[in-house]
């Protein structure tokens, strides 16, 4: 079988790419490892920023992926248990959205098939083979066991920090930048409404945060140390901790439904390519959930790849592909400095037990200054919305 990009990993990198691929008249297969089910129900990220809901409005796809509410240019901040609102300041309202990932993969799957495009669920064993050379080849094996050969012009990497695609780059090749945060989030998903979209705690017992999911649902979270372990936290636990933090009761301590840990930690692999296989989303770089980026950043790199390949394929001119590792680091460091900055306010503000009082103190000056001065509060503001 032929095609002009082979793209692994179906998340939200991968669909965006190929829905983008596909209404520009360019051939792709999507493989993804999981069932189409699980991918459907798979809860993660929750903010579309104002940058990506353009995206998909310019390409004319606003209306029929993005689900959820706009965002309102807001924040609800605890900080030792007293309110503090703060309104940041931008030109650009009505665009961002709070859209839980699952419902932009949901409507993604929709519209890529609606369309006619090639989408195959439990896909196992791919295996990009000589990326290196003129004509790459992905094999896999299907859910019947047969064995499958795409040949193809080009390999998107959308698997995923764990994914097949950079692990098959050979060692050396990309250097790997990172920064441990020393602490991880506890994320507890639960029946629970929320009565702000997002409220976030600064406390000395570490932060916490609660993000609405839908109108019946909330994600919360709590910073807790790295080598916390799942079964510690007790739903009573959970419960507890978020009150202390929140300094008065949940509206409803509803059902939790699932509960993990995540490390908090930046990475960047540098370049995002190698000869024909490019990386995008999670598969070239992570950042902080704090941040609410990491979907974000994938939508940029799938709109500067699609960009990238239609003008090879259109006009045969491979600048914008040979430039779509620095294209996408530019703005991947500039949202890396942005994460860093904000998740260390948010958790030096509180326990001073990782970083001290010195760090303590300086975060809170930070704090006050999104609400003291103009430029600061602005910049914050476009960080949020999202730059282009
Ligand atoms: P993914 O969405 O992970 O997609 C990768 C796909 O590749 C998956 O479908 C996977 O099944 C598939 N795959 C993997 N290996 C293979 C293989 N070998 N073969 C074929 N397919 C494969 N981001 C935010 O912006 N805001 C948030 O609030 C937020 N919260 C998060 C909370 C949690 C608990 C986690 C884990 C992440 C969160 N993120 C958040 C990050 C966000 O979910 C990711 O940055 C985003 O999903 C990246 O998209 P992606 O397409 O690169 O990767």
């Amino acid at each position: 079988e032929n095609t002009t990009v082979v793209i692994v990993g179906g998340g939200v990198a991968g669909l965006a790419l190929g829905t983008f691929l596909l209404r520009d008249g360019i051939d792709c297969v999507v493989l993804e490892r999981q069932s189409r089910q699980y991918v459907e129900q798979r809860q993660r990220a929750g903010v579309v920023d104002s940058r990506a809901a353009r995206m998909f409005r310019e390409r004319g796809l606003a209306d029929r992926v993005l689900g959820g509410v706009p965002f309102e240019p807001l924040l609800n901040f605890r900080v030792d248990g007293e309110t503090r609102p703060l309104a940041y300041a931008t030109d650009d309202h009505g665009d961002g959205r709070f859209c839980p990932q699952q419902v932009l993969v949901r409507n993604l799957i929709d519209v890529f098939l609606g369309e006619g495009g090639d989408l195959r669920f439990e896909a196992e064993d791919v295996t990009p083979e000589d990326v290196d050379g003129p004509r790459p080849r992905v094999r896999y094996r299907d859910g019947a066991g047969v064995t499958h050969t795409l040949d193809c012009a080009y390999v998107a990497g959308c698997d995923g920090d764990h994914g097949v695609s950079r692990a098959s780059i050979p060692e050396g090749i990309l250097a790997r930048h990172s920064h441990e945060y020393g602490y991880a989030w506890l994320t507890v998903l639960a029946d629970a409404p929320a009565n702000h979209q997002s409220m976030m705690a600064i406390h000395e017992r570490g932060f916490a945060g609660q993000f609405a999911r839908g109108p019946l649902a909330s994600r919360f979270y709590l910073q807790c140390p790295l080598d916390t372990a799942v079964e510690e936290w007790t739903d009573d636990r959970v419960w507890e901790e978020v009150e202390a933090r929140f300094g008065e009761p949940v509206a409803v301590r509803g059902p939790i439904t699932a509960k993990t840990l995540v490390p908090l930690r930046s990475v960047v692999h540098d370049p995002m390519t190698y000869g024909r296989l490019y990386l995008l989303g999670d598969a070239a770089h992570l950042v902080p959930p704090m941040s609410a980026k990491g979907m974000n950043l994938a939508l940029h790199d799938a709109d500067v790849f699609a960009a990238a390949v239609l003008r090879k394929v259109s006009e045969g001119d491979a600048s914008l592909l040979e430039a779509y590792s620095a294209t996408c680091l530019k703005h991947v460091w500039n949202y890396q400095a942005f994460a860093a900055w904000f998740t260390d306010l948010m958790h030096d503000a509180g326990d001073v037990s990782y970083r001290g009082e010195f760090r303590r103190r300086l975060a809170r000056a930070e704090f006050e200054r999104l609400h003291g001065s103009e430029s600061a509060n602005r910049l914050f503001g476009e960080f949020l919305t999202g730059l282009n």
